[in-house]
């Protein structure tokens, strides 16, 4: 029964969408139903990103906007989450004397009770990392409407201490969920009508590495497919250093698994790639991407580039779009550098002007338009099988998924929800297809 209503707004990764699927969920038990409209709710949540500079300043400012909806005589509660929430903790409440709730990453299963406390008008703050196996029990399944597509967490944190990257401090230490409980949760899933599972982690490639009685990533990807229901199987977000010919095989012999991968470069240039402390050369990059393309023609990836960053040379930054050439990315993320404190990038002299950044980006982006236009009008005239997953944006169409991650759009009646159905794709566009029933 719901008498309360529940606004959250989801900055950056993957994670954090799933996060943000794990509140709804667990404040469901609480009386509290999403809804779009700030000013309506009765309790916000901001759950935030830190990737990028600047993202303390941000939530600043939007917590500001948020606070006119704190109504007199009704006690709303306002919830800051994610990564800002675990770097700045108490001071956040110190600093926000509007602010009820600070909840880092490690303590989702404390928001129901934090919850009722601020009801109660408490301010509280939880933010204690957990780096050991009690973690894994902290996982709150996902309950309530069931949908076709589901994120389902298989691992957190990451030791991989990127230069840049802020991650492993704000997430913690690289801990796997056990099997048994994952492959739980996938049936449960299945058994709610999900179609598609997207297995989720910061590094999913070293899944089961530290623990001698859990399988690779690749015998978990296996294992999952396997469950009945379960027609499609994707994951983010990979390692490129951890990308073992064992999982590359898996794109050979499970039919289930996805035709799309994501496998960030961030750069084509080894000095730089040193610099970040990637632990892979652009050789061994491409090596992998090779035998990928080997093992199955028409698998595409997607990918993450950082162009500007700190004693990045002309010629660094022509060896990242010769990198592009090779791969050919269908979809790039690609970001201007910019220094995250508390890590060991940000100590490294930062001399290149934010003309040049951005004047790269400029050349970086053009480019990969261009690849996206290309792969994507090879498309046209091809059948490609499709997971229906809602109305699409014109009446009478539907949309879905395609089995490498492309929306396609095509006429259809709602009751093809929930199926899979083969379309001919009749036209590309940069970030959907068209396309017409064919069975
Ligand atoms: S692998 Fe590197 S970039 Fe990715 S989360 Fe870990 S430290 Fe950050």
């Amino acid at each position: 029964m719901f008498d309360k209503l529940l606004y959250i707004e989801t900055f950056g990764c993957q994670m954090n969408v799933n996060d943000s699927e794990r509140i709804v969920s667990m404040l469901a038990d609480l009386g509290y139903a999403p809804t779009n409209e700030a000013a309506a709710a009765d309790m916000i949540l901001l759950n935030t990103c830190s990737v990028r500079g600047g993202a303390e300043e941000k939530v600043y400012r939007r917590l500001a906007n948020l606070r006119i909806y704190k109504r007199d005589g009704k006690q709303q509660i306002i919830a800051v989450g994610g990564c800002v929430a675990q770097q700045e903790g108490e001071e956040l409440l110190r600093k926000l004397p509007y602010l009820d709730l600070v909840i880092g990453t490690h303590n989702l299963h404390l928001l129901p009770d934090m919850v009722r406390c601020a009801e109660r008008g408490e301010r509280r703050s939880e933010t204690s990392f957990i780096d050991n196996e009690q973690r894994l029990d902290l996982f709150p399944s996902i309950k309530g409407e069931s949908r076709l597509s589901r994120f389902v967490t298989v691992m957190q944190g990451c030791d991989n201490f990127c230069s840049y990257c802020i991650v492993p401090y704000v997430r913690g230490r690289e801990i796997s969920r056990r099997s048994a409980d994952i492959l739980a949760e996938v049936r449960q899933l299945a058994d709610e009508g999900v179609r598609e599972v997207i297995l989720l982690g910061q590094n999913v490639n070293s899944y089961g590495l530290k623990s001698a009685d859990e399988p690779s990533f690749a015998g978990l990807i296996r294992q999952v497919a396997e469950v009945a229901g379960i027609e499609r199987v994707r994951f983010t977000t990979s390692h490129p250093k951890d990308m073992s010919d064992e999982l590359i095989a898996c794109f050979a012999d499970v039919p289930k698994l996805s035709g799309q991968i994501h496998l960030p470069a961030q750069s084509g240039s080894d000095a730089v790639l040193k610099l970040m402390g990637r632990g892979y050369t652009r050789d061994s990059y491409l090596d992998r991407v090779r035998k990928l393309k080997a093992i199955r023609p028409d698998l595409v990836f997607t990918g993450d580039i950082i162009v500007g960053f700190p004693g990045e040379t002309d010629a660094d930054f022509e060896q990242t779009l010769s990198l592009m050439e090779e791969v050919r990315y269908i979809d790039l993320f690609s970001f201007v550098y910019s220094p995250r404190p508390g890590t060991k990038a940000a100590e490294l002299n930062d001399d290149l002007t934010k003309a040049v950044k951005m004047a790269r980006l400029d050349r970086l982006m053009e480019l990969q338009r261009r690849h996206t236009r290309e792969i994507c009008h090879t498309y046209v005239g091809s059948v490609m099988s499709v997971l229906v997953e809602g109305e699409g944006r014109l009446v009478g169409q539907v949309s879905g998924k395609a089995d490498n991650g492309r929306i396609v759009n095509f006429t259809g009646d709602c009751s093809l929800i929930g199926t899979f159905v083969n379309v001919t794709i009749t036209k590309a566009y940069p970030n959907s297809l068209l396309g017409e029933l064919s069975n």
